[in-house]
């Protein structure tokens, strides 16, 4: 048996026993965004770590070194930004092949300070080595969050509205343009492509549904809807229907399915890389907050609901119901190429 075989989260499970939790302050530990440990009777410490590998996530054709910097910090963000938190210190890992010049891995630390610097995030370390074919870049983030505003993913309740911050495939539609040079307006292609390259963290989305008090749980969508929605659904307990109408689109994703003849629903709903957070409401607090968003900037859209039954269905425009399975991002069951991404 290979990885292949049981995928990434079929592997966590595996490992999982084997990580013992030996203090009683830790709250979560694998299988969400952050771990989160308890540092004080008000305060939880959060930790989130990701790596990104060559040919695997990114390929040095299609981004300059500023942009893959901004993303490999931003991706962390993100999961702290899923659990509410506010990110505090980064550390930075990186395995550099012999062809890369000094001056573009001076412009990839300048592009992830930029960010850090707009999210007051102090980067504090980290280990360079050399690897003999691929860059590995691997970024850690801390983050703090009070206790009682700790979002996590296992707490969503039946009924609970589910919601997203933001519009969902424009990435996967992005890396489908990156992949094949297709005929497309740049108006089109641009806030595609730029969906995919330059992902922004959804921080002041996250510490709003923290504060609020109407928030039940949230994750950050990076796998993909289908993935990420069945992993709150699968800590909760719960299943959820969710309605293609109510699905938020972006113009451009609207235009290149159109020019392209395609349906855009396999974007929307296994893409992955939205980076925007889908979170679990309080039935009687949704609109409220719906409308607070609305004032402070952001969007919150309604998607669908979670149900005590287990299993989630989308609801066509058509009426057809169909079951959704988690078939998001999943490096491991991907269909092995030689090029991944
Ligand atoms: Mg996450």
């Amino acid at each position: 048996m290979k990885l292949k075989d049981i995928g990434e989260f079929g592997f966590i499970d595996r490992i999982e026993p084997l990580c013992k939790v030996h203090s009683a302050n830790i709250v979560r530990g694998i299988g969400d965004d952050c771990a989160v440990i308890s540092v004080s009777p008000e305060l939880n410490l959060l930790i989130t770590t990701d790596l990104l590998v060559e040919r695997v996530h990114f390929l040095l054709d299609w981004q300059g070194p500023d942009t893959l910097g901004a993303k490999a910090l931003a991706v962390n963000l993100s999961d702290i930004a899923a659990c509410g938190g506010t990110p505090k210190e980064a550390f930075v890992s990186i395995a550099v092949p012999d062809h890369l010049e000094i001056n573009w891995l001076e412009n990839f630390y300048k592009g992830m300070a930029d960010l850090a610097d707009k999210f007051k995030v102090s980067i504090l370390g980290g280990d360079t080595t050399r690897s003999l074919t691929d860059l590995v870049i691997n970024v850690a983030v801390t983050g703090l969050s009070r206790s009682g505003e700790t979002l996590l993913r296992r707490s969503a309740q039946p009924r609970d509205v589910i919601a997203v911050t933001g519009s969902l495939g424009d990435s996967a539609a992005g890396l489908e343009l990156l992949r094949n040079s297709l005929e497309v307006p740049e108006t089109v292609a641009t806030p595609l492509i730029k969906a995919h390259l330059s992902p922004s963290p959804h921080l002041l989305q996250g510490q709003m549904l923290a504060k609020s008090g109407a928030c039940n749980a949230a994750i950050d969508i990076s796998d993909g809807l289908s993935s990420d929605l069945n992993h709150i659904c699968k800590q909760s307990g719960l299943g959820a229907t969710i309605f293609e109408e109510k699905l938020p689109i972006s113009k451009a994703l609207r235009q290149l399915a159109r020019r392209l003849s395609v349906d855009p629903i396999d974007w929307i709903i296994n893409g992955g890389e939205d980076y925007v957070l889908l979170a679990a409401i309080k039935p009687d607090k949704y609109e409220e907050l719906a409308q607070k968003a609305l004032i402070e900037g952001y969007q919150l859209t309604e998607i669908g609901r979670f149900e005590s039954t287990v299993g989630i269905n989308l609801v066509r425009v058509s009426g057809e119901i169909l079951p959704v399975m988690p078939s998001g991002w999943d490096h491991f069951r991907r269909k092995a190429t030689s090029e991944t991404i």
